[in-house]
């Protein structure tokens, strides 16, 4: 396959007229300077495929379906309920046709790898499936029907609060043991190996959901692979982990886990300076969700003074309510906006560009947050690619301005995978059939509800 652009993102910055030779599903060459041979395929704007550190892909069952006001204070844990009841019956099958539509859409918005922080684990009653990793299974099916690459991250859940409450009825589903997890597991290495490039790490859910002790064990169980964990997400966690330990949620980790640069903090949204600097420093990334932390209120993370401090950082689409990179790198910029008043501010000098900065920190930082090789349009890396639509009259900066904060939607053109066109002219190749599935679980789960 050979693909021809007229301009591309390479690892030393844009290169006009750029050939790109693809054998095997990795790039074999890259060739600025060269007019498109006969038989290449002609694009406008290349540039690597990015990472989304951060999904639950069954929660885009309820995309749509928790913005009605509720009767009391409406808030996330009012949310997470209504989280827990939509999708309290949902089944093996329909996950894996929710997970397929989740991911076709975030490779039709130029996200090619997933990190699945995945801990719908259990049979609605909470009773193990037949296979204690079926549900990693269908996660995997779906990654292999869409062609997205996955980092699945079994997450270890087994309390309802800080200080080792017993799991509430609605986490009956995500809950179990040590032994149990080492089993899932077990089953999630089973359930990715035949899927190319994929990697496994460790999710223990957030400092509510474990105890020190089992932070410890989960986070020793996959030496040298990522480690995922939600921190600080919301305010009233911040209050309850002070109250427990007398510590705040990131500062505890930082004393207590030793988080470095295989971890991902998810959120980190409520930090004080000193928790600040320290977590940049440990080389931990920052899994930043900014849609779903606007969506579910969460707060506003300061991704400037992150960048001051030097942290690295990538971007997940978490509850998955509108999957898009270019929204979510959009909404990361326009927080800081709201929250300094004033404008790119993610940019680090003046005259650079926001989105070129945005574009460069999420490709580096959520490419280490999963675990996989720096995305590259250079030989010898995966062939996981994205033709961006044309940004007529604009130069290259300007076309990734214009995709992060001007584009009408995604504003991708064609996607690969390993070399495979997985989404052409904006559309996954498999969208029909997977949406139409979709749509009947949707209808069967509001019905149940
Ligand atoms: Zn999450």
């Amino acid at each position: 396959l050979t693909l021809h652009f007229r301009a591309a993102l390479l690892p030393g910055g844009w290169a006009r007229d750029v050939l790109v030779t693809i054998e095997a599903g990795r790039i074999v060459a890259v060739t600025p300077g060269l007019a498109p041979p006969p038989g290449a395929e002609c694009h406008a704007i290349g540039i690597p495929g990015l990472p989304n550190l951060h999904s639950h892909a069954f929660q885009r069952a309820i995309a749509g379906r928790t913005e009605r006001r509720g009767p009391g204070e409406d808030s996330f844990w009012s949310w997470r309920d209504a989280m827990y009841r939509a999708i309290g019956a949902m089944t093996p099958d329909e996950t894996e046709a929710v997970a397929a539509m989740a991911y076709a859409e975030m490779l039709e918005s130029g996200l090619t790898r997933v990190g699945e922080f995945h801990y719908l684990h259990h049979a609605p009653d909470g009773a193990p499936y037949a296979e204690l990793a079926e549900m990693a299974f269908r996660i995997a099916a779906a990654a292999a029907e869409t062609g997205i690459r996955l980092t699945l991250l079994p997450v270890f859940y087994a309390h309802a609060g800080f200080g080792g409450l017993p799991p509430a009825p609605g986490q009956r589903r995500f809950a179990g043991d040590l032994d149990g997890f080492a089993r899932l597991l077990e089953g999630g290495a089973r359930a990715v190996a035949p899927l190319e490039g994929a990697v496994l790490g460790v999710a223990p859910h957030s400092l509510r959901a474990v105890t020190p002790e089992e932070l410890r064990a989960v986070a020793a169980m996959r030496p040298g692979h990522p480690v995922h964990i939600h921190a600080a997400e919301q305010t009233r966690e911040v209050e309850d982990c002070l109250a427990w330990s007398g510590m705040r949620p990131v500062r505890w980790l930082l004393e207590n886990a030793a988080p470095d640069a295989r971890w991902c903090v998810v959120h980190a949204t409520h930090m004080d300076p000193g928790e600040t600097a320290a977590l940049a420093r440990s080389g931990a990334v920052a899994g930043l969700c900014p849609v779903t932390e606007a969506n579910l209120g969460d707060g506003v993370f300061d991704a400037a003074g992150w960048g001051e401090a030097g942290g690295a950082w990538g971007i997940g689409t978490d509850s998955n309510v509108a999957i898009a990179g270019n929204g979510e790198l959009r909404m990361l910029e326009y927080s800081q906006r709201l929250a300094r008043r004033g404008r790119n501010l993610m940019a680090p000098a003046p005259g650079t560009s926001t989105g070129r900065a945005l574009l460069d920190s999420a490709l580096s930082g959520g490419a280490r947050a999963l675990g996989a090789p720096a995305p590259a349009l250079a030989p010898g890396a995966p062939a996981d690619l994205v033709a961006l639509l044309p940004a007529p009259g604009l130069d290259e900066d300007e076309a990734l301005d214009h995709w992060v904060f001007a584009a009408p939607d995604r504003g991708v053109d064609r996607v690969w995978c390993g070399g495979r066109a997985v989404v052409r002219d904006g559309r996954h190749v498999a969208r029909d059939a997977i949406a139409a599935r979709f749509g009947a679980v949707i209808e069967r789960l509001r019905d149940a509800a």
